[in-house]
């Protein structure tokens, strides 16, 4: 298959909504392994401390293993807590371990608190040959608004907000968009919404069709064309560590996933390189 083209600079994508369910973590993983199958390198930094981004792609998170938490809270270089995966050698995974449940507290206490995971990442690329950098950095973020969600907004330069063809699928948005407001204002000028992505969507239900349609009317251009389907091969991967494009590559999860990676990474050829952005646009 054709490779998917790369970005016109690394891209840091927060996949972010408080609420739990809605598909953060599978679209995270399944958007990666995508990505990454497809020639793009990629980083998975799973900041949840439930850990199920790490488990989905086959990477140990029991307490103990080198993680995220180790970057945040201890001195750990991202260097030093990432992990390889199974699914492609262009796919890395930062895991969670249970301890990053402490972090949103321990985190109070220190210096540029906020800051901890955009350091971290900067520091990490920083230090790679350009020919190893990755291409996209994805941070799979816990269904809350505290101080782990925050990083995460403050270390991306964008957010991908997946959203559940479901009853109530924009109640508590508007908090997560005005978290985002004011993470612009106050901490990282450069974030914004960039993309919206429909999960679970069941093609049977005339509400699935509706909730769809109320999306698009909201958010235009930022939606996605690819539609994620509800699939139970979808939901039965992680079971076996893996994503749905190693364990059914032929499933329509599978494929709707790589239409929807597809999508990103070709709306990403055109973004000026960051340090360049300033210049060329005045
Ligand atoms: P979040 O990270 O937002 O809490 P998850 O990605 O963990 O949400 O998804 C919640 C549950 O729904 C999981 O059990 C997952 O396997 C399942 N799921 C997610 N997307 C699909 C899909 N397209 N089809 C079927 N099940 C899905
Ligand atoms: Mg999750």
């Amino acid at each position: 298959q054709e490779p998917f083209p790369p970005p016109g600079r690394i891209r840091v994508i927060t996949i972010a909504n408080q609420k739990g369910g809605v598909g953060k973590t599978t679209s995270t993983v399944n958007l990666g392994v995508a990505l990454a199958l497809y020639g793009l390198r990629t980083l998975v930094i799973d900041l949840d401390p439930q850990g199920n981004a790490s488990t989905a792609l086959g990477v140990d998170h029991t307490v103990g293993t080198p993680s995220i938490y180790d970057a945040l809270v201890g001195d750990s270089t991202l260097s030093e807590v990432v992990h390889p995966t199974t699914a492609s050698p262009n796919l890395l995974c930062v895991p969670a371990t249970i301890d990053l449940a402490g972090a949103e507290i321990e985190l109070v206490s220190v210096v540029a608190r906020e800051h901890r995971l955009r350091r971290s990442i900067e520091a990490y690329v920083a230090a790679l040959p350009r020919e190893r950098r990755p291409h996209y950095v994805l941070i799979d973020c816990p269904p809350s608004l505290g101080l782990l969600t925050l990083n995460a907004l403050v270390a991306g330069d964008e957010v991908l907000i997946p959203i559940q063809c479901e009853y109530y699928a924009l109640e508590g948005l508007g908090q997560l968009l005005n978290n985002i407001d004011l993470v612009r204002q106050h901490l990282n000028p450069g974030i914004a919404v960039r993309t919206i992505l429909l999960t679970m969507y069941d093609g049977r239900t005339k509400l699935a069709d509706q909730v769809a349609d109320e999306v698009r009317n909201h958010f235009g251009e930022l939606v996605l064309g690819a539609v994620i389907p509800r699939n139970v091969r979808v939901s039965e991967a992680p079971g076996y560590g893996q994503s749905v494009l190693t364990y059914d590559p032929g499933s329509r999860g599978s494929t709707s996933y790589v239409d929807a990676a597809r999508e990103l990474a070709q709306r990403g050829v055109d973004l000026p390189p960051l340090d360049s952005a300033a210049g060329s646009n005045g």
